[in-house]
């Protein structure tokens, strides 16, 4: 069995890996990354140039995991896709607002190789897409097949938590299995339910470390953070301020207009007005409209019927004035230039009354991580075509992470106790953290750091 680690540095960023066994070979992801632009922006698809793919396994509708897939079909025309109906359809929906994205880039910075991918090519390339459902073993052929199929390949879905439609991915040949965890969370979250993965028989691991440079804070429990998000929206409406909201329109946007719910049924908080972005709203119809087929919590809940947000969009969003008491929780989540909490956050910022409230992962180096590293009355550029604002209004960091913490991690993989573990999803001290835990609690187990672009024998 062979394995590649196609990024191009230890980090989430264009998350994509190569795996070969019993003569076929597949790749697992291939995102794009939110931070670099052009042919950096990639995975280092050249090394599959002398492997042609059998498939193409996608774990779940996140940038960093499904945003190059029209590129890498271009280049596999042979290859099958495979994913979650769910997936493909979000999946689709963000790859169409991607091409949107990249030719405003190509215009506004002068990206020329973008669009990487056009609206009709990826019509094209979801057409071609095949479906299927958790717990169901199924060949690179896409027949379904048994979980003692033997040497051959197989490859089956289990619910991965995270965010609707996500999947690990069990791979079975050559009498031994390997599990890609793809982005998971082991907890529930308030509308997406916690990951029901293989609890033994995996001979080799292939984990996220997203958060393994941050520890739980002791005695962290979601009840009591959510109680502690309501009374600071509480603080900062009374102070007569918005809130600005950084979200993933996929994901964190759902699980905020959730707890807003929750917190209303709860009568901790009042009616108040709540805005989102127009690919939020997308996200937000297939959360509902799935809601009743899917395991989930609050099944019953259709968060745009009973929420009723206005929503923003690309042009709207330039004469939109921040009102007190009011929500903005517009993506993107690491506010990356030019989109919605990007834009917005420059008439919050300055504000002594307004707030930003941080509910989730944010790369470091993004403008959400550089923002929540900012000493109050300390400039700060978000937008290197803007000039530097002065971080004036309240910032706030709240834990509703779609990962699982560290310590899940390293619990889980201690109880599977794989023989080899192969650390993926991860900056540097993430991935070293969780490296030196493991090796010490398992040593009859190697723990690989996969370097990138250099093949591994599993
Ligand atoms: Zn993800
Ligand atoms: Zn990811």
């Amino acid at each position: 069995m062979k394995f590649i680690n196609l990024t191009r540095r230890t980090e989430i960023g264009a998350n994509s890996y190569y795996f070969e066994a019993a003569g076929q070979r597949l790749v697992l992801d291939c995102g794009m990354h939110p931070k670099q632009e052009g042919e950096e922006a990639l995975p280092n698809f050249r090394i599959l140039d002398d492997r042609p793919l059998d498939a193409i396994i996608v774990s779940h509708a996140h940038l960093d995991h499904i945003g190059t897939l029209p590129v890498l079909m271009r280049r596999q025309p042979d290859a099958q896709i495979f994913m979650t109906e769910t997936t493909a359809e979000i999946g689709s929906a963000l790859l169409h607002n991607s091409v949107n994205v990249m030719t405003r880039q190509r215009e506004e910075l002068g990206v020329v190789m973008y669009p990487l991918f056009t609206h009709k090519e990826t019509d094209r390339a979801t057409d071609r897409w095949r479906w299927c459902p958790l717990g169901q073993p199924f060949t690179l052929a896409g027949e379904r097949a048994s979980r003692s199929e033997g040497d051959a390949l197989t490859v089956e879905f289990v619910d991965a938590g995270h965010v609707l439609g996500a999947a690990g991915v069990i791979l079975r040949a050559e009498g031994r299995t390997v599990f890609y965890s793809g982005d998971v969370n082991f907890d529930d979250q308030t509308i997406t339910a916690g990951a029901v993965f293989p609890e033994s028989g995996v001979d080799v691991l292939i984990m996220e470390t997203t958060r393994g440079d941050h520890p739980l804070p002791e005695g962290f429990t979601r009840e009591a953070e959510e109680r502690r998000l309501a009374e600071a929206i509480e603080r900062a409406f009374s102070a007569g301020g918005c809130i600005l909201m950084p979200v993933f329109a996929l994901g964190k946007t759902q699980e905020a207009l959730g707890m807003i719910y929750k917190f209303r049924k709860q009568k901790l908080l009042g009616e108040f007005p709540i805005y989102i972005g127009g690919l939020s709203v997308k996200m937000t119809e297939i959360y509902d409209r799935r809601a009743l087929t899917m395991r989930r919590l609050l099944p019953r809940l259709q968060l745009l019927e009973e929420l009723n947000p206005f929503v923003l969009n690309g042009q709207t969003i330039h004469d939109s004035p921040a009102r007190g008491g009011r929500i903005y929780a517009l993506s993107s989540g690491m506010m990356t230039p030019k989109t919605l909490s990007n834009i917005f956050a420059r008439r919050v910022i300055e504000n002594p009354e307004h707030s930003i409230f941080f509910v989730g992962y944010a790369d470091p180096e993004s403008p959400a991580g550089i923002l929540k590293a900012t000493q109050p009355g300390e400039l700060v550029s978000l937008d290197p075509e803007e000039p530097p604002l002065r971080l004036n209004c309240k910032v706030e960091q709240f834990q509703f992470s779609a990962h699982a913490s560290r310590e899940s991690i390293v619990d889980y993989v201690k109880k599977l106790a794989p023989k080899k573990i192969v650390l993926v999803h991860g900056d540097m001290p993430a991935v070293e953290w969780t490296h030196a835990q493991l090796a010490a609690a398992l040593p009859g187990s190697e723990v690989i750091v996969p370097k990138p672009g250099v093949e591994l024998e599993l």
